[in-house]
């Protein structure tokens, strides 16, 4: 089976190419950027849009197949940006019916979580699922996946891409504040864990505000990494401990920060828990993930959606049945 996956909830727009046996046939991204910070959801479904043809023609390409070779074509329907799921949706319904292909609809966040045991050797982890829009912490349990913990306000990384934007960095910011963090003190910053739960919006308004006062961007940055990296590790120890699992598998954007990394390694260390990281190329968002997931899925029995194709901006993990494992 060969899967033509399209990736577009929000900045990225991709294409990926996958079979059955996980050989990856093509991997094409166009992120939509903004040098003033921030998502606008029209520019970025405009940007999807304009990118759509010729990524999917060029990923053909790469993958040395035409349409004919395509078994399915899977979609990311859930959770994202409005405007931006309905370019992709409609597009791949466009495609399904002019070249009469299966087609259907996945979670993104789930194609996230899928994308970790895909890519290491964790069998049965807790996930830690922090990207742009997203911190949830997260394991499965008999079918449906169950949140620990999540963020009660933003995600991680809006958070560290609004405060970029407060101290005039751009976006994503992501990557800049761990390049200024090198060279930076520890500021107090709040520190909100609650219950098992996050929130990120306080720090990030407590350090644009210091930065106004004068702090430096470097010890700022510094700051931010370590207050809600700690946050994290401090929540997802607690799940460890709850659960009893003995393995942690980190996906989504952020994961591409190496101190975040190297706080979550240390911690599962002492809790002699197997950590691994999904591979940075794959950590945010990408095609494979949602061709590998529709793969999953079809072979375990979904059908054919075309006539009820549809988008769900606010679909949680945990509204869906795991019937693929
Ligand atoms: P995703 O939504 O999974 O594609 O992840 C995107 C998020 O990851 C954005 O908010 C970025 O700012 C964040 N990000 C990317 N690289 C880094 C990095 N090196 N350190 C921290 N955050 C990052
Ligand atoms: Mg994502």
């Amino acid at each position: 089976m060969i899967c033509l996956g399209i990736e577009g909830t929000a900045h990225t727009f991709g294409v990926a190419i996958v079979d059955e046996n996980k050989n990856i046939l093509a991997d094409l991204r166009d992120g939509y950027t903004n040098e003033k910070g921030g998502i606008i959801p029209q520019d970025a479904a405009k940007h999807h849009h304009n990118v759509a043809d010729k990524l999917i023609n060029d990923a053909l390409k790469q993958a040395k197949i035409t349409f004919r070779d395509i078994d399915l074509i899977s979609f990311s329907r859930s959770p994202g940006l409005a405007p931006c799921l309905l370019v992709v949706k409609e597009k791949a319904k466009y495609l399904a019916l002019e070249h009469k292909k299966n087609v259907i609809g996945v979670n993104h966040c789930i194609a996230h979580l899928s994308s970790g045991l895909f890519w290491t050797k964790t069998r049965d982890p807790i996930y830690i699922f922090t990207s742009g829009a997203n911190t949830q912490i997260i394991a499965l349990e008999g079918n449906r996946f169950r949140i620990f913990g999540e963020t009660l306000d933003i995600g991680l990384g809006n958070a560290l891409d609004k405060f970029g934007r407060g101290i005039g960095l751009g976006f994503p910011s992501g990557p800049k504040i761990e390049e200024l963090s090198e060279k930076g003190k520890y500021i107090q910053l709040p520190y909100t864990v609650k219950g098992m739960d996050l929130a990120f919006s306080g720090i990030v308004t407590e350090a644009i505000n210091k930065h106004k006062k004068g702090a430096s961007k470097e010890d700022l940055c510094y700051s931010m990494q370590e207050t809600c990296f700690a946050m994290l590790a401090e929540v997802v120890e607690r799940a460890l401990a709850h659960t009893q699992k003995r393995e942690c598998v980190v996906i989504g954007g952020v994961a591409a920060n190496r101190r975040l990394l190297e706080m979550l390694n240390i911690m599962c260390n002492e809790r002699k828990a197997r950590f691994f990281a999904v591979p940075l190329k794959y950590a945010g968002d990408n095609a494979v993930n949602i061709a590998w997931q529709g793969i999953l899925e079809f072979k375990r029995g979904r059908k054919n959606e075309i006539k009820t194709l549809d988008i769900n901006p606010n679909e949680r993990v945990d509204d869906v049945d795991v019937f693929w494992t």
